[in-house]
């Protein structure tokens, strides 16, 4: 990497998230303890809509936590998108049940909606949208066919902080369970870690036990609470999925900051927007109108005429110092996914043709308008 490399992802952290973290390792409580409690507070405050926030180590604990507390096990079918990253789908095999993998929307490159329904079968469960890139998945159709047909729907939402569908943030619609990550190149971040959100007081009640190991009460509570400090039940073989306060003194700071993150990345795919019309370059969906995208990410595709191939496009764009990525290598083409369940190319199309011509543009808050002129010069040169 030269010093003058655009990276395709950079975390926004300040003065404020490093006093908080310092303070969090001063005030000697380092995990879970008061700081993760106001962020699941400060989270439901900030999403509204009556919901709990149970603050998790990452966002693929919390998916597995979510499906665990859905009741998901051996025998049931879980209905999922190819186009995602793994973790998406790997938590329906940590339980022991089965993925089907359905194709996406080339509009919204989100699931496909009518996939989904041909998809259903008596052993279905469950339904995992994923909100890509930022892009609400069509959730209206999504939870009136879940409702017909009695599944419950858990939402992916790792992409999705602050974005809307039907004017509504993403984390109070009317799903089971929504998921969000704080990885290091999400819209916010603590490093590692997730929020996992419901309105059901019994799956908030099971997922705050299985996050740490079963047990009754959390850390916190026993050195606070009037019973003995000592005792504690365990009720079932949980994990250990809770979040740090160091990290969670991060994210209190960060929340703080997402709404003017969304902007600023809005105000990027703005620019990009602007800059690649006229090129052979397909931009990405937007939100529907009226509601928000939250531009975790930039994908475009190269057109037909573009000329040059992916992988070659990628490479010329590298050797002029900007970062790119493809989100995503779809599950069908994935060794594990492929071979365990038999999937082919071509029962994914829509999928398979998006994966063959995308790539991931730099995308982050601290992107200036002469970052995104930068990286379209470099587009145009690596076209020609
Ligand atoms: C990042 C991501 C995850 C996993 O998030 P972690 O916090 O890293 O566990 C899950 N699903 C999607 C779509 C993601 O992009």
């Amino acid at each position: 990497m030269t010093s003058d490399f655009l990276p395709f992802a950079l975390p926004d952290i300040g003065e404020e998230e490093i006093a908080a973290v310092v303070e969090a390792l001063r005030s000697g409580w380092v995990t879970t303890g008061p700081k993760a409690r106001q962020f699941e507070a400060d989270f439901a405050a900030f999403l509204g809509g009556g919901v709990e926030a149970i603050a998790v180590n990452s966002a693929t604990a919390g998916l597995h936590l979510g499906l665990e507390a859905l009741g998901v096990g051996p025998g049931d079918e879980v209905i999922t998108t190819t186009h995602t990253f793994t973790a998406t789908a790997e938590v329906i095999r940590y339980l022991g049940a089965d993925p089907v993998f359905v194709d996406v929307d080339a509009s919204t490159l989100c699931i496909d909606v009518a996939a989904v329904e041909s998809a259903i079968t008596p052993r279905t469960k469950a339904i995992i949208p994923v909100h890509y890139a930022g892009r609400a998945a069509d959730m209206q159709r999504l939870l009136a066919l879940a409702r017909k047909h009695g599944l419950r729907v858990m939402e992916d939402a790792a992409h999705a902080l602050p974005t809307t569908c039907g004017g509504q943030l993403v984390g109070t619609l009317a799903s089971d369970v929504t998921v969000f990550s704080f990885y290091a190149n999400k819209t916010m971040t603590t490093g590692e870690g997730g929020m996992l959100v419901t309105r059901d007081a019994g799956i908030a009640r099971r997922a705050r036990v299985m996050r740490l190991h079963g047990i009754n009460r959390d850390a916190f509570d026993r050195f606070t609470a009037k019973v003995p400090s000592w005792y504690y039940e365990i009720v079932a073989p949980g994990f250990k999925y809770n979040m740090t306060d160091i990290a969670a003194a991060m994210g209190i700071e960060q929340l703080k900051k997402v709404r003017a993150f969304a902007d600023r990345r809005t105000q990027v795919a703005a620019w990009y927007d602007e800059a690649l019309a006229g090129l052979p370059i397909v931009r990405p969906p937007h939100a529907a109108p009226g509601d928000v995208h939250s531009w975790h990410l930039y994908v475009v595709q190269l057109a037909d005429g573009a000329g040059v191939g992916r992988d070659q496009f990628i490479e010329r764009l590298f050797a002029q110092g900007i970062g790119c990525s493809v989100h995503y290598i779809p599950l069908h083409l994935q060794p594990y996914w492929r071979d365990t369940y038999g999937l082919t190319p071509e029962m994914f199309p829509v999928s398979q043709r998006i994966y063959e011509r995308t790539l991931s543009l730099p995308m982050y808050s601290r992107m200036a308008q002469g970052d995104v002129a930068r990286v379209a010069a470099a587009i145009e040169e690596a076209l020609r």
